[in-house]
């Protein structure tokens, strides 16, 4: 397909805020890619060449931008920058100064190839060189064209698009429905990598084959896996209620969550034969040489994929310092002197890959025997501690006792189930401090909007925080609550400034509010809030379906910016928080 019949189709998907239209035109669009060209389009989709988890950035500045642009257009940069100034948009810069040029015959994968090239290079003389391949590029292609590429090298093609769409549309445009969704979504939860099940999905001659083949995608070293995620319940006697007889309890250890892959078959110096990727599935390994090192000397596997909660300590009282000072390790700069000043151990809970073979349908009890045989109790890895229960006494007891040494509580295992990539859900149940009447957990919301403030808030540019939760299976973010205290005069300036990067001109298209703020934002940034209570509101749209109203948050406050950690997908879901709204009332101290 050409480059320029593809963005017909951006035009079409960014005018279009209806989730049903979205997926309808973004099937017919897929029908006519060849298996080619269906993973490059699946990346461009999420605004990259490569999956998202590969380090591999497009990263072009509006500064080498409007040189490309100049040089593509035959203008001088000063006339790009003040054309830029007017229209606020590098986009609409190069759609005017290509006015009336005709469309090439570049390729969809011509484009894609450009912009591996622009990724990929770098070093000496790079900007020069990025520069010169997307001139080359605008130089062939029409105005609108050269429209989506602008925003593409920029990372600022909004449309409003997220992965279950994709998902969706992928099965609309082969089975008609979306009734292949869950084994698309299985794959993809695998996999974390939407080219490859695509192309998968598009390799076969048949429908039917090619739903099999689908189904047969396992765990890969190297990609990360969806990490599966914990539901809460109130008290010790709805969880033996759910558990049965016998469980598994580990401490919840306060620290990141590390996924490690090794592949002893890769070399030691290619940065493959160790990679760790963080609970948001960024690849972290340049963050962790000591780790790296310890994994190659201590596990005892020649490939395998596990999961362990990273938590800094004091080497000489030996004790585990808290979260603050543990997530320091993450950092892109003296990453030497910090692994030395803030030594890391990781307690391994999960084994998903061993020896060649994914091992997620065995059982926990199963899995985490092969964990011990090949990670000891000693060293820099260890495998968490665990014990197994048969009663809310026991569990209690020693929920008491994790709290009493300084970590959040406890997580309680099932014992017969297998690991389930990329889902919450009662396989694991999180058991955190809890108090009487108060949620017994916080809720991580999307930013959706920014008040911008009166009074002494005018000085920070934000005056009060429109946040939401994210609907799955709509794919969509709804509103929550409308945060106006409960942040510092700190926190506020730092709202500020990362909502002012992120701001758009009209409401997102994956955005269902009835309430509108003074701007909105892209829905990108996690916020941690806590909350007395779940109450109903007519207001907000979490929840709400026809005339019934919606939940909202009681007096929320600002518990953490997330950052990295999550993605906005990651965030709270409706299911989740209607959940927490029903338990709210059982809660017991
Ligand atoms: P939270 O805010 O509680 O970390 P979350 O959404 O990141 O929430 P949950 O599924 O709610 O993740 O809680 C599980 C998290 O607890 C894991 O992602 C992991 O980082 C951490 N954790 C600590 N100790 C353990 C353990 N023994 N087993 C599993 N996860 C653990």
């Amino acid at each position: 397909m050409k480059f320029s019949d593809l963005t017909i189709y951006f035009e079409e998907l960014e005018a279009t805020s209806s989730r049903i239209e979205l997926t309808n035109i973004l099937s017919d669009l897929l029908k006519k890619l060849s298996p080619e060209e269906i993973d490059k389009v699946a990346y461009l989709l999420q605004g990259r060449v490569v999956p998202f988890y590969e380090p591999i950035e497009i990263g072009m500045a509006d500064k080498m931008v409007d040189q490309a642009i100049a040089s593509a257009c035959n203008v001088s940069r000063e006339n790009v920058q003040k054309l830029s100034a007017k229209l606020g948009d590098m986009g609409l810069v190069v759609e005017q100064l290509s006015g009336g040029k005709k469309g090439s015959k570049l390729t969809i994968s011509d484009v894609h190839e450009g912009l591996y090239k622009i990724a990929n290079t770098s070093g000496e003389g790079s900007v020069g060189k990025k520069i010169n391949v997307l001139a080359g590029l605008l130089k062939e292609l029409d105005a609108k064209s050269a429209k989506h590429l602008v925003k593409i090298t920029l990372s600022k093609l909004r449309l409003g698009i997220g992965d279950p769409t994709v998902l969706d549309a992928l099965s609309v445009a082969k089975e008609g429905d979306k009734s292949a969704r869950p084994v698309l979504e299985e794959a993809y939860n695998k996999t974390s990598d939407l080219g490859f099940v695509a192309k998968k999905y598009w390799s076969a001659a048949s429908a039917q084959d090619a739903l099999k083949a689908v189904k047969k995608v396992e765990l890969q070293v190297g990609k990360p896996v969806r990490p599966a995620l914990a539901e809460r319940l109130p008290d010790a006697e709805s969880v033996v209620k759910r558990m049965g007889e016998e469980f598994a309890v580990e401490p919840k250890y306060d620290g990141f969550r590390n996924q490690v892959h090794l592949d002893r078959r890769q070399k030691a110096d290619s940065g493959k034969q160790v990679q760790i990727f963080s609970r948001n599935l960024e690849n972290m390994t340049h963050m962790f040489p000591d780790l790296v090192e310890a994994v190659k000397k201590e596990v005892n596997a020649k490939s395998t994929i596990f999961e362990g909660e990273a938590i800094a300590f004091n080497p000489v009282t030996e004790e585990f310092l808290p979260f603050q000072e543990t997530t320091k390790r993450r950092r892109k700069y003296s990453v030497e002197e910090f692994a030395a000043k803030l030594p890391l151990k990781l307690f391994a809970f999960d084994l998903l890959y061993l020896n060649g073979n994914d091992i997620t349908n065995l059982s926990y009890k199963e899995r985490r025997k092969k964990l011990s045989q090949i990670i000891s109790s000693e060293g820099q890895i260890m495998v968490a501690k665990e014990e197994i229960l048969h009663s809310s006494q026991e569990l209690t007891k020693m929920f008491e006792e994790q709290i009493a040494s300084g970590l959040e509580g406890v997580m309680i295992k099932k014992l017969d189930a297998p690991y389930k990539a990329g889902n919450r859900g009662f396989h694991w149940v999180k058991f955190k401090r809890m108090a009487a009447g108060e949620l017994s957990d916080t809720i991580d919301c999307v930013l959706l909007g920014i008040y911008t403030g009166t009074g002494k808030r005018t000085g920070f540019g934000v005056g009060g925080l429109l946040v939401g939760v994210y609907n799955q299976e709509k794919d969509e973010f709804v509103t929550v609550s409308r945060i106006g205290t409960g942040l510092t005069d700190d926190e506020f300036r730092k709202v500020n400034q990362i909502a002012q990067k992120i701001k758009v001109d009209k409401k997102p298209a994956r955005v269902s509010s009835l309430i509108n703020p003074s701007y909105w934002v892209e829905p990108k940034e996690v916020l941690e809030i806590f909350a007395d209570e779940i109450t109903r509101s007519p207001v907000h749209t979490a929840g709400k379906i026809g005339d019934e109203p919606g939940y909202a948050l009681r007096f929320p406050r600002l518990v953490s910016f997330r950052g990295a950690d999550k993605r906005a997908e990651d965030a709270t879901t409706v299911s989740e928080l209607i959940n927490m709204y029903k338990r709210q009332r059982k809660v017991k101290v």
